[in-house]
């Protein structure tokens, strides 16, 4: 699924691509992944006739603002957006066509279909679904060690299931949750009572180092993650714990163990990250 950097990588190629283009008309080939309004035609009449301006991101979200709606657009497994020409062949998987008066279209291509649109009237979006419960963006500067802390305490569920929770800090998922616990040398089942504040200072610089480095790599190329150009992201190469069980740490040597937490596969190192028992502060 992609995560913060993978989604704020679309969001940039977007804003390369579709940024001043008029919509003509929309067509929806697979009902389901409109969930607003209700109605598909309802839907592509809105959009017809109204200019993309900009590609912005809410946590895992694309919000696609236009002049007078904003259409908000989760990618969730495999969704993905490219730029084609009208006379190009349709991909079986193409689910929502975005036609420009230019001859060119945005395709969103899905082939889980687990994607979801959401259009709204400007203001509306972020205090409506899907969007109104979304906590701390973690690449901007209000995301400061002291509010890392209030977000976290007194909370006791286990740290790997706090951080994957959009309620708190969004755009973290599995993969990038598993490289910053790594890198801050965490237990992913601690329990955030049970952690320092240097072990949390430590955790919030892991989290913001981690996903920094991936934006700029254009993301990580798990499964089928490309950009809105159909270009992979390099950052798989530089993960140093997510998908590595049995191989050793780049760290200590220690062979990555994987097991579950929360329900969700997770790899650690036995070695670096131990569980923190206790209660320092
Ligand atoms: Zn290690």
């Amino acid at each position: 699924m992609p995560e913060l950097p993978e989604v704020e990588t679309v969001k940039r190629t977007l804003n390369e691509l579709v940024k001043g283009k008029q919509i003509e008309n929309v067509t929806v080939r697979l009902a389901r992944i409109i969930q607003r309004p209700d109605d598909t035609m309802a839907f592509a009449h809105m959009l017809a006739g109204h200019t993309i301006e900009s590609v912005e991101r809410r946590g895992k979200f694309l919000r696609i603002l236009l002049d007078g709606l904003v259409l908000v657009s989760h990618l969730r497994m495999e969704g993905r957006y490219g730029l084609h020409g009208s006379d190009e062949p349709l991909d079986k998987h193409t689910h929502v066509i975005f036609h420009f008066t230019d001859g060119t279209e945005l395709r969103y291509t899905d082939v889980r279909q687990f994607g979801t649109m959401h259009l709204f009237q400007p203001g509306e979006d972020l205090s409506l679904p899907p969007l109104n419960k979304l906590g701390e963006e973690p690449l901007e500067p209000s995301f400061t060690p002291e509010r890392f802390r209030e977000i976290v305490s007194g909370k006791s569920t286990k740290i790997k299931s706090l951080l994957l929770n959009q309620e708190y800090v969004v755009g973290i998922g599995n993969i990038y949750v598993d490289e910053s616990l790594h890198r801050a040398g965490i237990h992913p089942e601690d329990s955030p009572k049970a952690l320092s504040r240097e072990q949390l200072d430590k955790l919030h610089h892991a989290i913001v180092s981690t996903l920094t480095e991936a934006v700029n790599a254009g993301g990580s190329s798990v499964k089928s993650y490309v950009n809105g150009q159909g270009e992979s992201g390099t950052y798989q190469q530089q993960l140093l714990i997510y998908g590595r069980k049995d191989q050793p740490c780049a760290v200590c040597g220690t062979l990555i163990e994987k097991s579950v937490v929360g329900g969700r596969g997770t790899h650690y190192c036995p070695s670096c990250q131990r569980v923190s028992t206790v209660l320092a502060r």
